[in-house]
């Protein structure tokens, strides 16, 4: 018989015909682990379960106790919604709908807005998706024929995502219900799983994130692997609202946020400027105690030291532009304080005798420089 070796995480080995799947796998290790399985990973790469393992491989099934498994779970997730949505609204357009951190979106391009009620039904409607356990299916299409399909069905930016990223002649598409997506997987092999999300709101966004393109509108949903994580979230959200900065500065009269000056720059008022004194204060005595040492450095400098430390090539886009004076440019740079810690630790090399260098705290092995601004 044709067969192919399985080395699982453990290190044992397992001779299985070659096209076994990783599901069958994991049935044969254990009823549980195949009922807990979500995908498997096969020499470093994420694939489905039901994909046959043709050469000698590393195997491993992930579950839930996997934090890997979670963006797979998610990605399954916004297949479930945009199957549900299909169901609700079966002439809208579809975009893209990838995991996110704490959950998924999927985008659409709908004349009319989606209103809270219809985010109550779609949600409800993925309840009921999930509940008739569809499998999550994937199939391999020659990329005209992948094309012609979406034609047919009128998906204008799917054939546009095919016509640009299907790179093989054979494309794989994934099918959810009456939801069939152009998407390279994998899934997790069925919806009865995804129990564990909500709905939390809808952003509009332009197609590719280009100006001009048309406008999607995104369903974001939160989605964990179980309810008890989800509600954590979701209280973690809320006491974050609770604690939110900009709500809690001006009501305890201890700093406010301008909108004539700017975003996100500070107003301290006499109450919040001196707890930030002595939160200042507590500070500095706590490095100095553990043997650090206080410079001051100036928040802008002439172009030529950035340059030096490399932040003008790496972190242009994060720095102020230059301003002139007199002939030579200044920038200012945020919030990288090392540029001129270094050159502080340079000049004192360069006045010190050569015994006193590196410059070094007497009471610690190792060099250390805070620098201070604002
Ligand atoms: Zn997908």
């Amino acid at each position: 018989m044709d067969t192919i070796q399985v080395t699982l995480p453990d290190g044992s080995t397992e001779q299985v015909p070659r096209g076994t799947t990783p599901a069958e796998i994991a049935r044969k290790i254990s009823q549980g682990l195949a009922r807990e399985a979500l995908v498997a990973r096969v020499d470093g790469e994420l694939i489905d379960l039901s994909r046959p393992l043709e050469e000698n491989t590393a195997l491993r099934i992930l579950t839930a106790k996997d934090p890997e498994a979670l963006q797979v779970f998610r990605h399954s997730a916004a297949h479930l919604l945009a199957a549900a949505v299909l169901e609700l609204f079966p002439d809208v357009k579809l975009g893209i709908g990838p995991p996110i951190d704490y959950g998924f979106f999927y985008e659409f391009l709908r004349e009319q807005p989606f209103t809270p009620e219809d985010l109550e039904r779609i949600e409800k409607k993925m309840h009921e998706l999930a509940a008739r356990d569809l499998p999550n299916e994937r199939k391999l299409v020659p990329k005209a024929e992948a094309i012609e399909l979406y034609k047919t069905w009128d998906q204008g930016f799917k054939c546009e995502l095919v016509e640009e990223k299907a790179v093989e002649p054979m494309v794989s598409f994934y099918t959810t219900g009456k939801f069939i997506d152009f998407c390279r997987g994998p899934h997790i092999p069925s919806t009865g799983r995804i129990r564990a999300f909500k709905l939390m709101n809808v952003a509009g966004a332009y197609w590719k994130g280009q100006e001009g393109n048309p406008q999607m509108q995104r369903v974001y949903g939160a989605c964990f692997f179980t309810q008890q994580e989800l509600d954590e979230y979701l209280h973690r959200l809320e006491e974050a609202k609770r604690r939110d900065h900009r709500r809690l500065g001006p009501e305890l009269d201890l700093f406010s946020i301008q909108e004539e000056a700017g975003p996100g720059l500070i107003f301290w008022h006499p109450k919040g400027g001196l707890v930030r004194k002595l939160m200042e204060d507590w500070l500095r005595d706590e490095l100095l105690r553990r043997g650090y040492q206080l410079v001051f450095t100036p928040h802008i400098m002439r172009l030529d030291l950035w340059k030096t430390s490399g932040h003008t090539n790496f972190y242009r886009d994060s720095m102020f532009g230059a301003m002139r004076s007199s002939a030579r440019s200044i920038a200012t740079s945020v919030p990288a304080y090392c540029t001129a810690s270094c050159a502080c630790v340079a000049s004192r090399r360069m006045t010190r005798t050569s015994s006193a260098c590196p410059a070094r705290s007497k009471r610690r092995s190792r060099p250390a420089l805070i620098s201070r601004s604002r």
